[in-house]
């Protein structure tokens, strides 16, 4: 009960964080994060103050700064931050209540939400560019892989961490294949996030990895669907994978982890 409270309020905290990343993220492709307020041009924080920011407000003029672009574009920016955070709020709570045991703490739990705690952002970085930074795919990477090392050393086997690199390299290869089919809309940003998310997947077993690789195309398809039928969406409109790759993933494992 108290480790799933501590979530909640941990969560919250990642999830307040996440607007700033984005705005500072959401940048179009090859172009540099974004350094400077666009309203008073002063220069932001260097090092972690001028990333980790608990809301979305310029450092130097409190101007708030969302990235009203994209699929947020109807996201009022004073909605944004309380969004992220109960969103945070929720997925980490829900995974430690789902990755309790009764003697205690699913030794992965860390890596889990450390993957989470990036999935945020990279989420919403996708929805409003259509992109998936490679420093926040290659940070849950390191995460994921020192979290379940971690864990595997608190466990005494090696065995779920093996697998969960095999799993990592089933799900890069099956997600190229998929990239690489005429009229796919998959990116390499995707292959790239979904041989990450193996990781955790496959540390929770096969069942886990396939219904992690399964799930985002129903998630999307549903989602393409009902943007059709409201005619928000033609056939032409990118759609990111992204978000529906990271709650699918959060999905299988809250159901199979
Ligand atoms: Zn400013």
């Amino acid at each position: 009960m108290f480790a799933a409270l501590a979530a909640i309020a941990l969560g919250a905290v990642v999830g307040a964080s996440t607007p700033w990343l984005v705005h500072r993220l959401a940048v179009e492709s090859g172009s540099p994060p974004r350094s400077a307020c666009a309203v008073c041009t002063r220069p932001f924080p260097r090092g972690l103050p001028g990333w980790i920011r608990p809301d979305a407000r310029c450092p130097g003029c409190g101007a708030r700064l969302g990235s009203r672009t994209g699929y947020l574009a109807a996201l009022d920016a004073a909605v944004f931050g309380p969004l992220t955070a109960a969103l945070g709020a929720a997925v980490f709570g829900l995974l430690t209540a789902a990755l309790g045991t009764d003697t205690g703490i699913d030794p992965a739990l860390p890596a889990v939400l450390a993957v989470a705690a990036v999935g945020l952002p990279l989420a919403f970085v996708d929805l409003t560019c259509l992109r998936l930074p490679d420093p926040l795919v290659a940070l849950a990477a390191v995460a994921a892989l020192l979290g379940l090392t971690g864990a595997a050393l608190v466990l005494g086997t090696p065995d779920p961490l093996v697998r969960a690199l095999l799993a990592a390299l089933a799900s890069g290869v099956a997600y190229v294949l998929l990239a690489l089919l005429p009229g796919a809309r998959l990116g390499f940003g995707d292959v790239k996030l979904a041989a990450v998310l193996g990781l955790p997947l496959g540390w929770y077993g096969w069942p886990t990895l396939l219904l992690g690789l399964v799930l985002p195309h129903l998630i999307n398809g549903t989602v393409a669907l009902a943007l059709l039928l409201t005619r928000r969406a033609s056939r032409g409109t990118p759609l990111p994978f992204g978000p529906a790759l990271l709650t699918g993933a959060l999905l299988a494992i809250l159901f199979e982890g």
